[in-house]
């Protein structure tokens, strides 16, 4: 019978029944209908609607919140650059254009032939490898003029993506300092067998005894959140892995999946054990696809070693079982309350809080959400202790750090210190010469200027999820400024008017000034939207989205004079500016063809 169904009909009919009709998978669903079709048709939402009986909209709602759900068709070979900073300063929008003219298609569209589509997408989580790009899911570092021209030969030339060269695809792991966590030399079952033989209780004593503080950036005492779920009042409960690193700049997470993955699925079931959780879910970035076959691999060896499944090591009653969920390319699914939402089948919009997660988490039930590199931590923890934990680090930031350096130095990669470590430390490790600035963090962290690298890397001084971003005094802060507000502008879920308006109104102040239109009275609009977002938005990513506007603005505050050429308020509207278009229609550039020179600007 299915051999006589259409495409279509064989792939939704094929995923519905893997997920035996159950809603709260339709983001799973989707993805997957995607990936047999190339896209998501009409007919795939008609045929899931009919088969899950779901409201049209409910299913639109979701294919059209997600980056990497597509409604219209695509190019058989689907290529995505990543535009991180980084990645602009290593030349990714010049061999985006290459590649774009090589191959005779518009950014952003799918060539007449649809054969290729050309776009940009939010940092890929290769920064230490970049310019990067996914095509087809797939990663693809170092990119180069040479290897572009490559490309558009397989391209043109239909090769299947399985015959382009295997060292394209090579995404190493660039680990340049070990400590603690990434020198461990665990093996599967250790930190669970020495837990078990301490019992739940003194397990979770010992998590709480070691100050383990959540990885993700806010730092919360992971004793406690597992305590407080332990406590709460439901039926099932639930562990989740945050494997959404989104934040620009950060990759230690693809490391730690890619090289550690039993050390993060070891440190879930310590959770599971403290907490009485029954069911896990790592939830992967979209950007991490190709990390997928990898990882559950990984997962059916610790179910055949029995560190998964019924009896875990042979104690009766410990039931734990791991599924992997994929997001599909939203920033804001990082926020933990939106994660849940998006496993849950749902738009990734955060939620209100209170209730918390580790109360009303995954379908209103207990839940810990912790980041990929505190589950891996805990399982050093269970193997040796609160107390020798504790006396890593500082006072208030027990334990290591694992930052994710990128940007201007000799060695970008992955750096392990412990808590304490100085900005200055770290630039010297990595080979920085001439350091203007260092983004800790990401877009939503701090820019620090030379004058503050004796500062530490610690919740008490500078919190961090790791992104470690190096800039010399070549770069124009201005224009990483600017990057990071484009950022944020492409990545407001668009659930509250002042985030999505404000962002977008951020943005355009920001290119005002770049155009040459800039006054102080930019600056004071910039100073008021910053108000209006961190009163009025609902989640951090409003709160924070005029950080690098802020910090810059201070620091670095002659790259901004420089764009204050007027003193008297200036339109950003430029008409000779928007005639580029026509111009560039008609081949005029004359002085003729100029409405003013004012933006000083032939084409
Ligand atoms: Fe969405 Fe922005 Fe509102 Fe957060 S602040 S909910 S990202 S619109």
């Amino acid at each position: 019978m299915t051999e006589t169904m259409d495409p279509v009909t064989k792939a939704v009919a094929a995923t519905v029944a893997r997920y035996r009709k159950d809603p709260h998978y339709i983001l799973q669903m989707l993805r997957e209908i995607q990936e047999a079709c190339d896209w998501i048709s009409p007919e795939a939402v008609d045929l899931l609607q009919e088969a899950l009986r779901l409201p049209r909209t409910k299913i639109e709602g979701v294919a059209g919140f997600y980056a990497f759900l597509y409604t219209r068709p695509r190019g058989r070979y689907r290529v995505l650059f990543s535009d991180n900073i980084t990645d602009r300063m290593l030349g990714n929008i010049e061999l985006l254009d290459y590649m774009c003219k090589q191959l005779w298609v518009e950014r952003g569209k799918t060539s007449e032939d649809g054969l290729v589509s050309i776009d940009t997408a939010s940092c890929t989580g290769v920064c230490d490898q970049g310019p990067a790009l996914l095509v087809n899911n797939c990663a693809i570092t170092r990119m180069t003029r040479a290897r572009a021209d490559e490309i558009c030969e397989l391209i043109r030339n239909k090769v299947a993506l399985a015959d382009w060269p295997r060292e394209y695809f090579l995404v190493e792991d660039q680990i340049r300092r070990k400590d603690v966590l990434l020198g461990s030399e665990l093996e599967p079952g250790d930190a669970l067998a020495a837990a078990l033989a301490r019992g739940a209780e003194a397990l979770l004593g010992e998590v709480k005894a070691s100050n383990l503080r959540g990885r993700g950036g806010a730092g919360f005492g992971t004793g406690l959140k597992w305590e407080a779920c332990r406590n709460a009042q439901g039926t099932t409960r639930y562990v989740v892995c945050n494997a959404d690193e989104g934040e620009p700049g950060t990759f230690k997470d693809r490391v730690l999946l890619s090289s550690y993955a039993d050390m993060v699925f070891e440190g879930m079931t310590l959770c599971a054990l403290a907490t009485e959780a029954t069911k896990g879910m790592l939830y992967l970035r979209g950007e991490y696809r190709y990390l997928l076959d990898h990882l559950d691999g990984v997962l059916k060896q610790r179910r055949r070693l029995k560190l998964l499944g019924s009896g875990i090591l042979g104690r009766p009653g410990f039931d734990f079982d791991i599924e992997i969920q994929l997001g599909a390319g939203a920033y804001i699914c990082g926020e933990e309350s939106a994660l849940i939402e998006s496993l849950e089948g749902k738009r990734g919009t955060p939620r209100n809080r209170p209730p918390f997660p580790v109360t009303h988490g995954y379908l209103d039930q207990p839940t810990v959400v912790n980041n990929v590199e505190t589950f891996a931590a805990s399982c050093l923890v269970a193997l040796r202790g609160g107390a020798w934990y504790a006396g890593i680090g500082t006072a208030a930031s027990a334990g290591t750090k694992i930052l994710s350096v990128s940007g201007d130095c000799a060695l970008p990669g992955l750096y392990e210190y412990p808590f304490g470590v100085s900005v200055s430390e770290v630039l010297q490790a990595c080979g920085a010469l001439d350091v203007q600035a260092v983004q800790v963090s990401g877009p939503s962290g701090m820019c620090l200027s030379a004058l503050e690298f004796a500062r530490c890397i610690a919740f008490e001084d500078i919190p961090t999820a790791g992104a470690f971003m190096v800039f010399n005094y070549s770069r124009d802060m201005f224009e990483v400024a600017r990057n990071f507000v484009h950022f944020f502008a492409h990545e407001s879920c668009g659930f509250c008017t002042p985030c999505r308006v404000g962002t977008s109104l951020l943005k355009k102040l920001m290119d005002k000034l770049n155009n040459g239109h800039g006054s102080p009275y930019d600056l004071v609009e910039i100073d008021k939207l910053n108000r209006l977002l961190q009163s009025m938005s609902h989640c951090g990513l409003g709160h924070s989205a005029c950080n690098p506007v802020l910090d810059t603005i201070v620091k670095f505050r002659p790259a901004y004079e420089r764009r204050l050429q007027h003193k008297e308020f200036e339109p950003a509207f430029d008409l000779d500016r928007a005639l580029r278009k026509a111009r560039q229609m008609t081949g005029r550039d004359d002085a003729g063809a100029h409405f003013s020179t004012s933006s000083g600007e032939h084409e």
